[in-house]
């Protein structure tokens, strides 16, 4: 809890209820491979209670092999030695819990004697909802099975799902009153969610990736995850909204107001690139415009102002003299933020975050005068990405979402320590003038389905923003290659909830799910993360492109070698031999990783005929169909396991524009 006032209703109310004694009570849910204890819900339960419940007693009987029962309130048997009381009880509400009192997402997770009390605020919402306040009975079971029981969900579905074996689940006295750190936390994780909830995926999906019914299960498995790792929180209609606002604007007021928009270096306004009439940015000294936003707004909801999803900015002399100085001489990893832009050619190309934070403050100015309370929600992307210079300070109405989107040494994780280094700098620098931050990077989209990734860099940052101010997490995107990035999705999924807890700590309980393998998964992951670190530098000149996540299967060979895969491989194969003689889920896991390897092997080799080309050449197009064809039956017989996101993998990376049209989709075997 960072917010104090925040802290301070949490404090009070932990006051309210007390802290239990310590005595020689105990809450015992199975002891010895016997049940000790009966779940109990409300006569009338809500969903969300009903499900918290089902969530405790299958992760119980996996442990344990016990099946606990659920019985309702009235009907309690006698004689039991432990009742947990799941959700919005009478009992609670004897007991003096009330709910009522609890910040949105909170939970009570208190023993009272030998009997245990989960419970949050509760409604008729949805459980699975991630916009659904009224999930804290449903976290506060989570919370006991992450910490008791040490669950650990790992990947969608049940391979997925560590839940370690015992005999006993028993706990002396447990009293916690909780919430999740961050009030926004989300992953996104794109098209797979609605096609759970009905959507068709489009035929060429389908003849490479997912079919629709394993699409829809895998929809269904990471709803259930995200929501085990407590994604959720405010909605983006709350204080911590940012919008691309001005999108389409030049092409509304563009003809009668063209002094309202951005102006080029040749003096005319707008971009000359027909295509890209969409992100004309607006031209923010001009006051007119600056009053006619303000008239636009309703008065109440967050003012947003986020520029338009593109670099390059006006140009006039009254834009101009807003700026601060430019740095000198310009750091060699930034040289985009500062000379040139693949998109601002014509604008200008330097750092406007002085010019717009001068706006921003003028705008809540103007706008105070209608609502003495108003927000305004802004990113910090682009042309305002470092931080200002010229110790301009603004305040907590103001909040900017961090996105680091700019010069491609600046956009990917891992990176070079002194670019690494400066990006630190510029969140400091805009938490310095005292406005309000949420994280909103993009480097997720790297990596394709190779083992591409890292922990330790990002895991530190998003700790080191958390630590300065961080009060949102929204990450686009989680593209579920969970067999060969895991541990990076894992760690992600952690510290959105639970931004304290220690990296290797993590790391830890991720390859604790393998068992006996444990030490040969964490070896087979360090040589790939290392590999990453090794290859930071080389990977940008191989890509040479700021939108290098679109073109990693263009050069998937080159930056993947087969002898390369066949390290990691071996190591896979060591880790294997581990799990001879322990039960079957280590060594289905360890295949699982093996999965996701063989997936980047038959991928690279599909790229190696590409060579760099969007199109197959002539002569090699029977060699392509082939590969693709073993590729394709590849995913088919896998795609069930949920190795990869194959929508994902299909729809933004290979199509359309990797070309496997008909020409090689012809050698391609039919299901
Ligand atoms: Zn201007």
């Amino acid at each position: 809890m960072k917010d104090p006032k925040y802290f301070c209703i949490l404090f009070s109310i932990a006051g309210l209820f007390g802290f239990a004694s310590f005595t020689s009570a105990q809450v015992t849910l199975v002891s010895n491979g016997e049940p000790r204890a009966v779940v109990v819900i409300a006569d009338h339960p809500t969903g969300t209670a009903q499900y918290a419940a089902d969530e405790l007693v299958s992760h119980v009987e996996k442990a344990t092999g016990v099946l606990l029962e659920i019985r309702s309130e009235s009907e309690v048997p006698n004689g039991v030695h432990t009742r947990v009381y799941i959700g919005e009880t009478e009992t609670a509400f004897h007991h003096g819990i009330d709910v009522n009192q609890l910040p949105r997402e909170a939970f009570v997770l208190r023993s009272i004697g030998n009997d245990l009390f989960i419970l949050g605020k509760e409604g008729e919402g949805d459980p699975l909802n991630p916009s659904n306040p009224n999930a804290g009975t449903l976290f506060g079971v989570y919370e006991f099975l992450e910490e008791v029981m040490k669950v650990r969900w790992l990947w969608p579905g049940e391979l997925g799902t560590y839940v370690p074996k015992t005999s006993t689940i028993s706990v002396s006295s447990i009293n916690r009153l909780q919430a999740p750190d961050l009030p926004y936390r989300h992953i996104r994780w794109g098209f797979t969610r609605n096609v759970y909830r009905g959507a068709r995926l489009q035929d060429e999906d389908v003849h490479l990736g997912f079919s629709q019914d394993v699409a829809e299960k895998y929809g269904e498995a990471m709803e259930i995850l995200l929501r085990r790792h407590r994604m959720g929180g405010r909605d983006l209609s709350s204080d911590m909204g940012v919008s691309h606002t001005y999108s389409g604007w030049w092409l509304r007021y563009g003809e009668q107001h063209p002094e309202w928009f951005m102006m080029r270096r040749d003096g005319g306004r707008g971009r000359l690139d027909p295509n890209r009439q969409i992100n004309v940015e607006i031209c923010v000294t001009n006051e007119e415009l600056q009053d006619y936003i303000i008239e636009q707004w309703n008065g109440e909801s967050t003012l947003m102002l986020g520029v338009v999803d593109r670099s390059g900015r006006c140009n006039c002399e009254n834009c101009r003299a807003w700026d601060g100085p430019q740095p000198d001489p310009i750091p060699w990893f930034a040289k985009y933020v500062y000379k040139t832009d693949w998109n601002a050619r014509n604008f200008f190309p330097g750092a406007t975050s002085d010019r717009y934070a001068r706006f921003w403050r003028t705008m809540l100015e103007k706008a105070r005068v209608i609502n003495p309370h108003a927000k305004i929600g802004v990113f910090l992307y682009h042309n305002e990405f470092p931080a200002p210079v010229t110790g301009i300070q603004l305040n907590k109405n103001i909040y900017g979402q961090f996105v680091q989107w700019q010069d491609p040494h600046l956009r990917w994780f891992p990176m070079h320590e002194e670019a690494y280094e400066w990006v630190r700098e510029q969140w400091l620098g805009w938490r310095n003038t005292g406005i309000r931050m949420g994280y909103r990077p993009n480097y997720l989209h790297d990596g394709y389905v190779l083992p591409h990734f890292e922990t330790r860099q990002s895991g530190e940052f998003f700790k080191f923003a958390h630590k300065h101010g961080m009060m949102s997490a929204d990450f686009d995107s989680n593209t579920g290659q969970w067999a060969v990035q895991g541990p990076r999705l894992y760690m992600h999924m952690r510290l959105v909830n639970k931004p304290d807890l220690n990296l290797e700590d993590i790391r830890n309980e991720y390859f604790s799910a393998f068992g006996p393998a444990a030490d040969d998964v964490r070896r087979y992951f360090d040589f790939w993360e290392q590999y990453a670190f090794d290859n930071i530098l080389p990977f940008l000149d191989l890509f040479d492109s700021p939108l290098r996540y679109l073109h990693w299967p263009r050069f998937a060979h080159k930056a993947f070698p087969p002898e390369m895969l066949g390290a990691g491989s071996e190591i896979l194969e060591q880790a294997l031999l581990k799990t001879r003689n322990s039960p079957p889920e280590y060594a289905e896991r360890v295949r699982f990783l093996q999965t996701g390897l063989e997936h980047a092997r038959l991928t690279v080799e599909l790229a190696a005929i590409f060579d760099g080309n969007f199109d197959v050449p002539e002569d090699r197009l029977e060699e392509a169909g082939l590969a693709l064809d073993k590729l394709v039956r590849f995913r088919k017989e896998h795609q069930g396991s949920f190795f990869s996101d194959l929508w994902r993998v299909t729809n933004f990376w290979e199509r359309p524009r990797w070309n496997m049209d008909e020409r090689i989709m012809d050698y391609v075997t039919e299901e």
